[in-house]
């Protein structure tokens, strides 16, 4: 597999060297500049998710590179990912049945094994900023790698404390690091890291985020799966709504699409709504990051767009044929109270605006999935004060509670944290 810096096509890599480095000079992203379409994808949805997945990513990597790839499936793809009937048009892809609650164990734990199948240097340092899901998947993935040191940063007081013990009760080679400003100031010290070549030499610095491409590739197989668990005469006017943050999950269904999944896609966006006016207007105009009760997309300069971008430009789709909506506060909750209310659906926020936007957007004769990103119980203080519930808490989360938090906290310096990762 030839991978591309988005900024400059010059810079080509293999996949296992885009796993290394995580991200090209110029801060461009690596993609591909072609993707070749699944010769039988109807023979594919016959599969299991593991055998399916194995083909799919195969087919992405090429026969060339990772021989282990097989077995890190096998490995990484270890909990169910069902779709579930929600309201009599649209079913909820559960990504949320893994060791830390969210679709984002799927690609961490991939990301995790392949990292480690392809690090001859010895030290590795992943270093990146979360928004909640990603800090504990990775956290989660990662904890207990040998020749792997983790720093996780987020945004002080902006993430739930349940998300924040997934993070910050491991210790050993997981360090939680609070920065007391947004998320987009915790990305921005991240980039500068990686712009500092002898700092990322000398740590063997790596992003974990959804810059790295090897988590996007291993979410590209539950759409698979989502499409798989439909009954045949549903599978032909699918439609994928998407809560949206960095779009790292949207560009995994579009490489989907591309690889001959037949479906349209919505996208689904809190207050921080910069694609949605983007997509309505032409005009990219990031806003400041507002706090949302769906915190994991308090993303204002949503860093996979490029992404999307060339996708469209590689497949001559053009931008119009992406739905899209947002949903402040107060219409999230509305959204969670109706899809319990009429359907007896316990959705966190994050879905709950999937939901919603996708039932605005549905056609006649339409099938909707819309991504169940988070287990409702990681934001059980939203739910239960939404629905007037008393959610339980799932064990793993139970336990985690109680537990002390290892967190360090920091101003958004690049000095402090470089500082801070080099003592
Ligand atoms: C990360 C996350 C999202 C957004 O996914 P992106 O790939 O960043 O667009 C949505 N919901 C939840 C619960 C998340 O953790």
């Amino acid at each position: 597999m030839q991978l591309f810096n988005l900024k400059d096509h010059n810079e080509a890599v293999s996949f296992a060297q885009a796993v290394r480095q995580g991200i090209g000079h110029d801060q461009g992203l690596f993609f591909m500049d072609h993707i070749e379409p699944l010769a039988h994808v109807e023979e594919l949805l016959k599969l299991s998710l593991v055998e399916r997945s194995k083909l799919i990513l195969r087919h992405l990597i090429g026969k060339e590179e990772l021989p282990e790839l097989e077995s890190i499936v096998e490995s990484a793809f270890t909990f169910r990912a069902p779709l579930v009937k929600a309201d009599e048009r649209s079913y909820c892809l559960e990504l949320f049945h893994g060791p830390t609650l969210a679709f984002k164990d799927f690609g961490a734990r991939f990301m995790a094994r392949v990292l480690s199948a392809v690090n001859q240097e010895g030290r590795l340092t992943i270093l990146t900023a979360t928004s909640g899901d990603t800090g504990a998947a990775v956290a989660d993935a990662f904890y207990g790698q040998s020749n792997i040191d983790v720093v996780i940063l987020y945004p002080l007081g902006k993430i739930s404390s349940l998300q924040e013990k997934l993070i910050a009760t491991l210790g050993g080679n997981i360090r939680a690091v609070q920065v007391d400003d947004t998320f987009d100031a915790c990305q921005d010290l991240v980039k500068q890291a990686f712009e500092d070549r002898p700092f990322v030499n000398k740590v063997g610095l790596n992003s974990a985020n959804s810059i790295n491409i090897s988590r996007l590739l291993a979410q590209v197989c539950y759409y698979f799966e989502a499409v798989a668990q439909l009954p045949e005469e549903k599978r032909q006017a699918v439609v994928f709504s998407v809560p949206c943050g960095n779009f790292g999950n949207i560009t995994a269904g579009l490489i989907a699409k591309s690889l001959g999944l037949k479906a349209r896609f919505v996208v689904a966006c809190n207050a921080n709504d910069t694609v949605p006016r983007y997509l309505k207007s032409g005009k990219w105009e990031p806003h400041a990051t507002i706090p949302t009760l769906s915190n994991a997309m308090d993303i204002s300069r949503p860093n996979n767009w490029p992404r999307v971008e060339a996708l469209f430009k590689m497949q001559g789709w053009d931008l119009s044929e992406l739905s899209y909506g947002s949903l402040d506060d107060e219409a999230t909750r509305a959204a969670m109270r109706e899809l319990y209310a009429k359907e007896g659906y316990i959705a966190e926020p994050h879905a709950a605006i999937a939901w919603k936007v996708l039932s605005d957007s549905l056609r006649e004769g339409e099938t909707g999935i819309f991504l169940g990103t988070a287990h409702p119980a990681k934001f059980k203080d939203t739910v239960d004060h939404t629905l007037n519930l008393h959610l339980p808490l799932p064990d793993v989360l139970a336990r985690k509670a109680q537990l002390p938090s290892k967190a360090e906290l920091i101003d958004a310096d690049y000095g402090t944290l470089k500082e801070l990762m080099l003592g």
